[in-house]
């Protein structure tokens, strides 16, 4: 236990650790490393230990065992995450800005009157305390905020940090609560998962991204068909959803996924801030569109200003005669 150590909160989908997580990690090292402190990592729930080898990037591994963390409900992760902030009191806690951290870190900060910042995506000790670099009003506004008070809560926006491979002492333990966690009013039910059949655009190596540029639905063939041919997937923006031309399951950006694929052709998407939260950290962005001035060729490393319509059979053919 050190007032100079990093605290990340570790999570899980499915029977694996969340990407976030490794981000989470990294940012812990970046700033453990300037602080001289040590990154504790921190599981949640029966068979946590199971993750710990996975969690090499961490001194410390402390994974809080009951039955009551089975499932993610707000009032036991909070009482069981405070119980170890506590007991260890680090410089800062890192928690992703996921459904999850939205809920558990609030909860946190006003349990343990500590201050929060949301939307982190840098920090960097500055005396005692700590700067933080943090997106507002949908990216639109960055700002930085000094955090003077320990231990400071932090939510972290994904893609903020990349996963760095170094690696800590990986030493875990293993603990109970104290005390009894109550089960609060909050239940979990069930887990809804997506369609059967729907694709899962978060694992997608390629992603043709369509937004209101493409005119109308019967285009969205068109897309199918480029997707095809790349071995990839179709995603949307907001708009192409609501109006139901594909389903909620496709949609990138603020309230739909983030996604990191090799390369992301965005056809007819503006690139609105809330858009881009969800893909700007593709390893390519190629954007089209027939506006010069649209804000996707703000963060797209290729650009034409070009039709779609034209675009899309004309990409189609080119690829169907370059396979023979
Ligand atoms: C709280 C909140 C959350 C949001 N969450 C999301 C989100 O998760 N994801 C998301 O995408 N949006 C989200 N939005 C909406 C976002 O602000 C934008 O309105 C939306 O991203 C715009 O979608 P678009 O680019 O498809 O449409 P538009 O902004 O209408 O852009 C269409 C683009 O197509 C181009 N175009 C038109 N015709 C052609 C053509 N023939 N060929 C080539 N280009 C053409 C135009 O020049 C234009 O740039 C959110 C908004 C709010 C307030």
């Amino acid at each position: 236990m050190s007032a100079q150590d990093v605290l990340v909160l570790a999570e899980t989908r499915g029977d694996a650790l969340a990407d976030v997580t490794f981000e989470l990690l990294a940012a812990g090292r970046e700033l453990a490393r300037t602080t001289g402190g040590q990154v504790l990592a921190v599981l949640l729930g029966p068979g946590g230990a199971a993750y710990a080898p996975a969690l090499a990037a961490a001194d410390r591994i402390i994974a809080v065992d009951d039955p009551r963390l089975a499932e993610y409900s707000p009032e036991p992760f909070a009482s069981a995450l405070r119980e170890v902030v506590e007991a260890e009191q680090p410089r800062a806690a890192l928690i992703a800005a996921t459904s999850i951290g939205w809920d558990v870190a609030p909860l946190l900060a006003a349990r343990l009157d500590a201050p929060l910042a949301t939307g982190c995506q840098a920090i960097c000790p500055d005396g005692d305390g700590l700067m933080v670099t943090a997106s507002f009003c949908g990216g639109k506004m960055t700002a930085e905020c000094r955090v003077a008070a320990s231990p400071a809560i932090l939510m972290m926006l994904p893609g903020s940090y990349r996963p760095t491979g170094e690696t800590g002492k990986g030493e875990l333990e293993q603990r109970s609560p104290a005390a009894p966690l109550e089960p609060g009013a909050i239940a979990f039910e069930q887990w809804i998962y997506p369609e059967a059949g729907d694709v899962d655009i978060t694992q997608q190596d390629v992603l043709i991204a369509v937004g209101r540029g493409i005119q109308q639905q019967d285009n969205v063939e068109l897309a199918e068909e480029l997707a095809q041919a790349l071995g990839g997937a179709v995603c949307a923006s907001r708009p192409v959803v609501d109006q139901g031309w594909l389903p909620a399951t496709r949609q990138v950006g603020k309230s739909g996924m983030t996604v990191k694929p090799k390369l992301y052709l965005a056809l007819g998407v503006s690139g609105a801030p809330e858009h881009q939260e969800g893909m700007k950290d593709a390893e390519l962005i190629i954007a089209v569109n027939t506006d010069p001035k649209a804000p996707i060729f703000d963060v797209a490393h290729y650009g034409a200003e070009v039709d779609v319509l034209d675009l899309m059979p004309a990409l189609g053919e080119a690829i169907a005669a370059r396979k023979g």
